[in-house]
């Protein structure tokens, strides 16, 4: 059987996580799962390319539980319970997210799961974790601190996953990694996850799976055919105007993505004050504060949600028509992920890039790794700009009401002026062709791991 004709019920998964499938409304395995349960379930090492919306949690949550089943116990005695799964993600919000589906898809099967992680106070987490838990998803840095504290014990684990290995490694993990590596029995069976391949990637893969499997389900880099994407190419001093207009005349929950955690609240703030259902989420928020934002935007109260690369990375936000880039981000690979946010599980997505000249060169690097131009659309707004710009220095100043804050943007220092509403015509969804694109194995890896 191809993987393209592979359905849940060929792939030896138990009729209770058969019937939680069922409940979640998947009707088919994704690729990643296609091609990943079977080889979990045999026991193999994996090292998948796989980007966040393309069904991954499940491809190694779905065989994780189907393994652990025969040891499914629904005595209350903690030895009974020791940790046998354990996922380890870069952010608190992915861990959240992970967690949750494991719930989901084991929702009729008595294994325990637990999410930890820091920014939350640490005594909160110790009961659930003292009763026994089968799968443990957490972030690093809280596991390292609850090993200190003797409040969980690694030497029953089975299987390691590590999600998103190469935003782990961005972020810093690998001394926590390789803590927590050393804690585990030798013998187990270790899933990597990672969206992109580096040379560190490859030497993590080299050190910790044995004999793996490479997977891939779109080419490293690539992004989804179901976004469409296009560039503003506008001012930076013109780029607030722009996005309030963006975000007016579509009219659609959107993702706005910034360089930094201080743009991101200043931005989040001015929408705000223009009377749009803004909120930002970034690291120095505390835990709580980002759970109320996402919580918020994923009911819809807040409309826009104005974040930097790492908070956002792992957010799995059902039908997320829009992101918009009100900053390329320096790294192309940031590019990838931030668009990834739509156009997930085959629906559609527009993803707009603001583009100001002194951008011009991450633009470059960005179509040379997607290797694809990413088509412009008109800004009318910089025909209008002398004028208006004559106008402003005519008018009289307002006296602001608050003092004006020091920024790089002029706008976070000036009243926002409504842009000519004729000038974007509404997005449409349309579906861009599909390519027929060739899907390679990224070179890098070619030497190390063999494809079976
Ligand atoms: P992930 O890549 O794990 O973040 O998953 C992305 C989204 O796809 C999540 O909202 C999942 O609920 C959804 N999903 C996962 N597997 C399937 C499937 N087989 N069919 C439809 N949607 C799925």
């Amino acid at each position: 059987m191809t993987t393209e004709t592979t359905t849940f019920a060929s792939l030896n998964l138990a009729p209770e996580i058969l019937r939680a499938i069922e409940e979640q409304g998947y009707t088919k395995p994704t690729p990643i799962q296609a091609q990943a349960i079977p080889l979990v379930l045999e026991g193999r090492d994996l090292m998948a390319g796989a980007q966040t919306g393309t069904g991954k949690t499940a491809a190694f949550t779905l065989p994780l539980l189907q393994k652990l089943l025969p040891q499914a116990s629904t005595s209350a005695s903690p030895a009974r319970h020791p940790v046998r799964a354990l996922i380890l993600t870069p952010t608190r919000e992915l861990a959240i997210q992970v967690e949750e589906s494991v719930k989901a898809y084991g929702k009729h099967l008595p294994l325990r799961s637990l999410v930890v992680f820091g920014g939350v106070d640490i005594k909160t987490q110790t009961p659930s974790l003292m009763r026994g838990v089968e799968i443990l998803v957490a972030t690093p840095g809280r596991l390292l601190d609850h090993i200190e504290q003797r409040t969980v014990q690694l030497n029953q684990v089975q299987m390691l996953i590590l999600d998103e290995a190469d935003r782990m490694l961005d972020m810093g993990f690998m001394p926590d990694l390789k803590r927590i590596l050393a804690l585990l029995p030798k013998e187990r069976q270790n899933l990597m996850f990672s969206a992109t391949f580096s040379n560190e990637i490859k030497k993590l893969a080299d050190d910790f799976l044995t004999d793996p499997t490479l997977i891939e389900v779109a080419r490293s880099n690539a992004t989804s055919e179901n976004v469409q994407q296009k560039i503003y190419r506008v001012d930076q001093t013109d780029k607030h105007a722009l996005l309030a207009e963006l975000l007016r005349t579509q009219n659609v929950q959107t993702i706005v993505f910034t360089k930094t955690k201080l743009t991101a609240s200043r931005l989040a703030r001015l929408l705000q004050r223009e009377g749009v259902a803004a909120d930002a989420i970034h690291g120095d928020k505390s835990q709580q504060e980002r759970m109320q934002a996402l919580d918020a935007f994923k009911q819809g109260k807040v409309t826009t949600l104005v974040a930097t690369d790492v908070a956002a990375r792992g957010l799995d936000i059902d039908q997320l028509p829009m992101v918009i880039n009100y900053e390329i981000p320096h790294a192309p690979e940031d590019y990838v992920h931030r668009i990834g946010r739509t156009g997930r599980a085959g629906a559609l997505g527009v993803a707009i890039s603001l583009v100001a000249p002194e951008e011009e060169k991450y633009l470059k690097e960005i179509e040379k790794l997607i290797k694809r131009e990413i088509p412009q659309e008109n800004t009318p707004r910089l025909q209008h700009r002398p004028e208006r710009q004559r106008d402003r220095e005519a008018a009289p100043r307002k006296v602001a009401s608050t003092p004006a804050r020091k920024s790089n943007d002029p706008w976070f220092d000036r009243p926002y002026e409504p842009a000519d509403s004729s000038i974007d015509a509404p997005l449409r969804h349309t579906p861009r062709p599909v390519s027929k694109q060739k899907r390679e194995i990224p070179a890098l890896l070619g030497g190390l791991l063999r494809k079976d």
